[in-house]
């Protein structure tokens, strides 16, 4: 039993609008889904992805306007990246610098070229260049966007956990989910489903003794994994039990199923279905462009809206020079 790959990506922001404006005009993610924090209906849930919001592009967002920024440290996924096609990192490197996301030094890793920077929150994001015969990555191409179809985003490449032990979630990740020790560089181990999908690899950085991460607004929430049937993902859930890990029972979130736990190192773990995907209570044309809530928080629409924060989601921003 296998995961294809990484479903999405749940993150924690402070401000709606300012991760409206980042995802969408800078990076060019459409938004895929407006919606409310199932658990937490007096927050956002914003969506984002490739044009249908495929597994393996889906980063999610909770903005919560009254927290303090995150601090990185371990027991978190302390960073995602998204795969460029291999002659697009000067491209991005310019774009981030023409809307002031100053990115670091690139770096090559495990043979790739990675262009680090950060989103509004600090939260740590990386460009990763895939190599140029991986041309059956491929995502459905954001009409939501000026940026031009050969240099668009394709989907999640990888996410970095930052842990005290390696062997605890190593064993969570090739024992139950099936994926593969594929190498180590320096403080790196790499595991990867080798699936040929998107958002195929898990990187653990072992930091032993190094303080651990305080969650807030730049923070990772949890990072999901994909279940291809109902059926995979109880049988997940009880690969996950029989390590000796609870899982939860299999939650509604309208979009997919979930089942969520608890990594030997701190990080919160998903199993989330592919169906029935993001064009159930909407038209795929107009995907994300209102606020939809699940049947049971109907009768609450008009308190629930009163309660968010006005957004602008086509606000157009401007270079920084
Ligand atoms: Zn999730």
């Amino acid at each position: 039993m296998k995961t294809l790959g990484l479903h999405h990506i749940t993150a924690a922001a402070k401000d709606p609008q300012t991760n409206l404006d980042f995802y969408q005009q800078i990076l060019g993610q459409r938004l895929t889904k407006t919606t409310v924090n199932f658990d937490d209906p007096g927050t956002y849930h914003f969506y984002y992805g490739d044009y249908t919001g495929t597994p393996g592009t889906a980063l999610t967002f909770f903005p919560w306007a009254h927290i303090n920024a995150g601090q990185p440290g371990n027991r978190e996924a302390a960073a995602f990246s998204y795969s460029i096609p291999h002659n697009s990192l000067s491209f991005w490197a310019a774009r981030l610098k023409q809307f002031g996301y100053n990115p670091s030094r690139e770096d090559i890793r495990f043979g790739d070229a990675v262009l680090p920077f950060q989103d509004p929150d600090g939260l740590h994001l990386e460009l990763i260049t895939l190599p140029s015969q991986s041309a059956h990555i491929s995502i459905i191409p954001t009409l939501h966007s000026n940026i031009p179809e050969e240099h668009q985003l394709r989907g999640f490449n990888s996410v970095t956990l930052w842990l005290d032990e390696v062997e605890p979630t190593a064993r969570v990740l090739t024992e139950v989910l099936g994926l593969t020790f594929i190498g180590q560089e320096g403080h790196r181990y790499r595991y990867s489903t080798q699936s040929d999908e998107l958002g195929q690899i898990i990187d653990i950085v072992h930091r032993p003794n190094a303080h651990s991460a305080r969650f807030g607004a730049g923070s990772i929430h949890h990072i999901a994994f994909r279940a291809q049937t109902d059926q995979q993902q109880l049988d997940f859930r009880s690969a996950v039990q029989h390590i000796g890990i609870p899982a939860t029972e299999v939650i509604d979130r309208q979009y997919f199923h979930s089942v969520y736990f608890r990594t030997p190192g701190g990080v919160l773990f998903e199993i989330a279905t592919d169906l029935p995907g993001f064009a159930t209570d909407e038209p795929l044309d107009a995907l994300g462009q209102t606020l939809k809530l699940p049947v049971w928080f109907e009768s609450r629409r008009a308190m629930i809206e009163q309660n968010l924060a006005p957004i602008d989601r086509n606000r157009k921003i401007a270079y920084v020079r």
